[in-house]
């Protein structure tokens, strides 16, 4: 099987003074992890480090870069899929780590859950040694813009971020590996200026992300309350057969905006490695491994 990796960098009007940004980021996930996956590496291992690297690019909203709640904190959301076991890992509300979905690989490692929230999900990170960091290491200048700005805005509503007015650059990975196995993995900070605990979709298995060996595998990116209405995820990979991925994706992104009545963005690799990509979103940053060479683009 040739090993598959395509990732996001999230959907919005990206201005065009941030394409750059985010074509590099989305394109140093897969220029690095693609040759790992290329030499043997778990469709689950190359996810998790895909996101890993763009939880450290301040350009995107997950771990370094994450919106700033309404209560000036930062609140963060990720999980991660096995398509070979059904197996996952899902984590909610986490403060102060670089890393979420990291946290979400260890939780799906654990004995007796697979999802912890808040301080429990702080706890159990603490206990598996994760280092927590200062908010100051994931706040950028951009966010305490935006959160200046928007913070007393009453007509603001975080689904304009998808529309167009606002930012939202939750990322994800999807990967087939050389033994035909899938896997996905997606991480957030979620919308901006969210109510402290709000969940969105992206730690949400079948939502913000799903993984099955038998249908496909897929990340989204986009708002929240209205990707859990369509199990936007789920409904994607199940509509693969038949149809392939490419239409899959298309077909999801039309079920969340005439059902949903939302915006957002879907990857999506088939069991036999094709890709499919949609949004209906002003734009949306990706990228993924065509053989040697790594496709990174903002599409309109
Ligand atoms: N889906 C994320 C959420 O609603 C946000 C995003 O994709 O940018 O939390």
């Amino acid at each position: 099987m040739k090993p598959r990796l395509i990732v996001h960098g999230g959907a919005w009007d990206i201005p065009d003074q941030h394409v750059e940004a985010h074509i590099n980021g989305v394109r140093a996930a897969v220029e690095t992890v693609h040759p790992l996956l290329e030499q043997g590496m778990s469709a689950l291992e190359a996810v998790e480090r895909a996101v890993n690297i763009l939880e450290e690019d301040p350009t995107f909203d997950a771990g370094r870069g994450a919106f700033i709640n309404a209560r000036g904190d930062i609140e963060l959301d990720a999980m991660i899929m096995d398509g070979r076991t059904l197996d996952f890992g899902c984590v909610a509300a986490l403060r102060n780590l670089l890393n979420p979905v990291s946290v979400a690989r260890r939780i799906m490692d654990a004995r007796d859950f697979r999802m912890l929230v808040g301080p429990g999900a702080q706890e159990f990170a603490r206990a598996q040694g994760f280092d927590e960091v200062p908010i100051e290491e994931l706040l950028t200048e951009r966010e305490l813009k935006l959160y200046e700005k928007i913070k007393n805005d009453e007509s603001f509503k975080p689904i304009s971020a998808f529309s167009g007015q606002a930012p939202s650059d939750t990322v994800g990975a999807v990967a087939l590996d050389r033994d035909g196995n899938l896997a996905c993995a997606t991480s957030t900070g979620g919308t901006p200026r969210k109510h402290p605990g709000r969940v969105g979709d992206s730690p949400i298995v079948g939502s913000g992300g799903y993984a099955d060996n038998e249908s496909g595998a897929a990340s989204a990116t986009g708002y929240g309350e209205t990707i859990m209405r369509v199990v936007l995820c789920k409904t994607a990979c199940d509509r693969i057969e038949g149809q392939g991925a490419m239409r899959a994706a298309a077909s999801a992104i039309e079920t969340l905006e005439t059902r949903g009545k939302g915006y957002g963005g879907i990857i999506l690799i088939d069991p036999r490695g094709g890709y499919g990509f949609a949004h209906n979103t002003p734009r949306m940053a990706f990228a993924y491994a065509d053989g040697r060479e790594v496709v990174a683009r903002i599409e309109t």
